[in-house]
């Protein structure tokens, strides 16, 4: 069918100032495109700094694109006005890692899941047991009704900041690092909840994580993003059965790969003023700096992301188009 989400070479790239002119950029995203079918997960994995935290805000409208598009229900986000706009705004959510910093300490939790319900007028007869309902959905209760979120635990602050979000009835949630500030056995609870109300409401999730474990449990389609790019992308579990990226296969295995600061320095050392960073990305492959397999052409012609094997994609020349 129709994918919910489709994006389509987006760019972000954020100026990074000298004192008399820009010095340059720091191409956080720098032609991603993927599709996400609704009521599936799309994981969206790679180290910090790989701009996946970035593409998440775009996909949201909380913050526009240097170049390319992103489509919601077949519409362009970034052209939404009134009417339309708030609708989006309401279908399409975020979950942050630390929930936290994104509960207002001072309100209860009635306040804080009823609020949004006010921010948008939305028609509500009963509001004590609409927010009772939804603590119920997340697996809390009317006892916590008129608590604090200092009285609760990590595991229920996320509890909260998921019931908030139900709270508008939404379609897609952008899911980032929803897990990593909890303890495994909270992690795995927080986890099936998020999978039970997609089943249920039939919701579309992006998944944004370095916690490989975690990604290959809640996905259905996996991205592989490195400095920038999407490197491998494909369905989750040929993902992880067969990656073809060099970059996937080190992720994946539990071989370390070469520490991008070690290697910057290195490579200072060896080439005076061109080390690999996201502000002037190597040349050819983003990759060759750090790739076993690295070939003449890798440092100089950046390859294309092909489609190798059926819905299977990889950016690397060590495959070419059967
Ligand atoms: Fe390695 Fe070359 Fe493939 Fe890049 S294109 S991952 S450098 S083999």
């Amino acid at each position: 069918g129709d994918p919910l989400l489709k994006v389509v070479d987006l760019k972000k790239y954020f100026p990074v100032k000298g004192i008399f002119f820009t010095k340059g950029y720091v191409k956080a995203v720098d032609g991603v495109s993927f599709e996400i079918e609704r009521g599936k997960t799309m994981g969206l994995v790679g180290e910090s700094g790989c701009g996946k935290t970035t593409v998440g805000r775009l996909v949201l409208r909380l913050l526009k694109p240097t170049s390319g598009k992103v489509f919601f229900e077949g519409k362009d986000i970034f052209k939404l006005k009134g009417k339309e706009l708030r609708e989006f705004r309401k279908k399409a959510q975020m979950v942050f890692q630390d929930p936290y910093s994104s509960l207002n300490p001072r309100m209860t939790v009635f306040d804080i899941i009823y609020e949004p319900v006010k921010v948008y007028k939305l028609k509500v007869s009963d509001p004590e047991k609409f927010v009772v309902n939804l603590l119920y959905q997340v697996g809390l209760n009317e006892s916590h009704l008129y608590r604090y979120p200092h009285e609760f635990s990590g595991g229920q602050r996320q509890r909260i900041a998921i019931a908030r979000i139900l709270a508008l009835n939404p379609e897609f949630i952008v899911l980032d690092e929803p897990t990593s500030a909890l303890d495994v056995s909270v992690q795995a609870q927080i986890l099936n909840l998020l999978k039970e109300l997609q089943r249920k409401y039939n919701l579309t999730y992006l998944f944004i994580s370095h916690d490989l474990g975690v990604v290959r449990y809640m996905s259905d389609w996996i991205a592989v993003m490195y400095l920038g790019q999407i490197v491998e992308y494909g369905p989750a579990e040929e993902v992880f059965e067969k990656p073809l990226h060099p970059y996937t296969k080190a992720l994946f295995s539990a071989i370390p790969i070469p520490d991008p600061e070690i290697t910057r320095k290195r490579e200072k050392l060896k080439v005076p003023g061109e080390p690999p960073s996201p502000i002037n990305p190597p040349p050819g492959c983003r990759f060759h700096p750090r790739c076993p397999f690295k070939m003449d052409i890798c440092e100089k012609t950046e390859p294309e992301l092909i489609e190798y094997e059926k819905d299977h994609f990889v950016k690397c020349y060590l495959y070419s188009r059967k």
